[in-house]
């Protein structure tokens, strides 16, 4: 089963930061398997826009190396890679100066959808809005893509977002989180909302806690510089975790609208409760494994940046309290995994004499590896031998589910493009989304910054500082296996 696609209009995109690393590594792959699949018109146009002097062939050499190494080979292809690079211009524009404007707005076509990418340092937002606005760019239906982190804490995304708003409307902006692209993200809303099953369980008279876990088994990399600036709570938690978490937790939308599912979001981020210290545990992962520690990697041996947290939140409303949230993100652990899990309670009244063992049933929703749903539900151990009972899985991968459509399944950058291109909002966030956000994780990390809480070491390879194990413990509860 091969997924359908609908072309997009003809479309002029401009990347600015168009040599950078997330150009290369996923815009232009993106943009090249889209061009492939049919949705991208051949008669699309993408300008890629950088310091660097290059002519327009030496920026067609970048992508096509580009596309080389990050797009799978048996998704190459020589006609449509040659297609894809007729597609690309490239002009030199440092958006801090005056030069080079008047050329960029000769290359747009009028009756095109007109999209500026902003793949550069968030410190660039302003002034490009401005530039893009006062060097007669923009129209009053461009969009504007705002790569993560959209600012620092409360104020500063507040400052973004009002310097964004003197030039664009809001239903122009889409801010990215490209945990919002990804399938199992919206299946989320479809297994919700698509089946009359889970949305009466959906509730805390029937789920006992959520566990939202986004591991990795890498390290900060070379991301050294901006990650001691930044830890896991402000990288992670402040977006794809809180995403995740409202995605799970928000009421039923109206309709599928992308106003009407922001507004539920952001219903979710108002009503999370404050969270205490006891229910915070941040880590740091030591040097082993064969990789140093963070400490060496990041370049600062004073560092009290955390590479794990580990949180337990309440959504104090009516359809969720009582149900703690346990949210767990953190880097060289032992797995790369990124899952939302739902337990359920035990049924109000145990008929069998197994009594020490009850099972409830699990519902885990996979984002990645291998994106898909598995239930764990309790049947009867087969066989003669009286009523035992047992945990299976109902395992359904969408790979599998989907078969050879596993090959056009599109990446998050993929869908995500597209959908700015439709002019659909529903997969980014908003600005108000955003501050809320901002305004729930800035009073946990003032309080690390002042009363000097501890940060666990912890080992790579492992599931985290032990700590993380016992503020679940405490509760009864343990963490699923990562
Ligand atoms: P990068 O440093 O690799 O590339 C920066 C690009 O910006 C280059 O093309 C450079 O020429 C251009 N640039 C810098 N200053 C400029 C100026 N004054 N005028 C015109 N162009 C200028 O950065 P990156 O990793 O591609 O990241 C770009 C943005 O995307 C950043 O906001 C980053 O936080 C965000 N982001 C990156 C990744 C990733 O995986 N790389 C992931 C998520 C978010």
């Amino acid at each position: 089963m091969v997924a359908t696609v609908i072309p997009v209009d003809p479309f002029d995109l401009v990347i600015f930061g168009g040599t950078g690393d997330l150009a290369r590594r996923k815009i232009l792959p993106a943009l090249y398997r889209r061009l492939r699949a049919g949705q991208m018109p051949k008669n699309a146009h993408v300008v890629g826009v950088g310091r660097k002097v290059l002519p327009t062939e030496a920026y067609r050499q970048i992508a096509a190396s580009a596309i080389r190494e990050f797009v799978r080979r048996e998704e190459q292809d020589a006609g449509s890679l040659d297609d894809f690079l007729r597609c690309l211009t490239y002009r030199n524009v440092d958006v801090r100066g005056r030069e080079g404007w008047s050329e960029l707005r000769e290359l747009m076509c009028t009756d095109h959808v007109r999209v500026f990418y902003f793949s550069v340092a968030p410190s660039l937002f302003s002034i490009l809005s401005e530039r893009t606005h006062d060097e007669d760019l923009a129209t009053p239906d461009c969009r504007i893509v705002v790569e993560k982190p959209f600012g620092h804490d409360f104020a500063s995304a507040r400052t973004l977002n009002t310097e964004m708003a003197a030039t664009f409307d809001e239903h122009q902006i889409y801010r990215i989180d490209h945990y919002l692209g990804k399938e199992t993200v919206q299946n989320l809303m479809a297994l919700r909302f698509g089946n009359a099953l889970f949305e009466p369980v959906w509730n805390s008279q029937f789920v006992d806690n959520v566990q939202i876990t986004v591991a990795e088994s890498i390290g900060i990399g070379d991301r050294g510089g901006y990650y001691d600036e930044a830890g896991a709570m402000r990288d992670m938690v402040q977006n794809h975790l809180m995403q995740l978490l409202c995605l799970t937790a928000m009421e039923p939308p109206a309709q599928f609208d992308p106003d009407a599912i922001r507004d539920e979001k952001l219903k979710v981020i108002k009503s999370l409760g404050p969270v205490m210290r006891k229910d915070v545990v941040r880590g740091q992962y030591l040097k082993g494994n064969g990789g140093s520690g963070y400490l060496e990697e990041c370049g600062n041996p004073k560092s009290r940046t955390e590479t794990f947290v580990a949180l337990k939140v309440q959504v104090d409303n009516w359809r969720w309290s009582g149900t703690p949230f346990y949210l767990r993100t953190g880097k060289r652990l032992r797995s790369t995994l990124t899952e939302v899990s739902v337990a359920f309670k035990d049924p109000r009244h145990w008929i069998f004499d197994e009594h020490g063992n009850r099972k409830g049933t699990n519902l885990a929703i996979r984002l990645q590896p291998n994106e898909g749903i598995t239930m764990r539900m309790t049947i009867k151990d087969p066989g003669p031998g009286g009523m035992r009972l047992k945990e299976v899985p109902l395992d359904m991968s969408f790979a599998d589910a989907l078969d050879e459509g596993t090959l056009t399944m599109p990446d998050a950058y993929e869908r995500l493009i597209m959908d700015v291109v439709r002019g659909n909002q529903t997969l980014f966030m908003r600005g108000d989304e955003v501050e809320a956000a901002w305004s729930w994780v800035d009073p946990i990390i003032l309080r690390w910054s002042q009363d000097g809480s501890v940060i666990h070491e912890y080992e790579p390879g492992t599931v985290g500082p032990i700590e993380s194990l016992f503020l679940l413990h405490r509760d009864s509860r343990y963490w699923r296996e990562i």
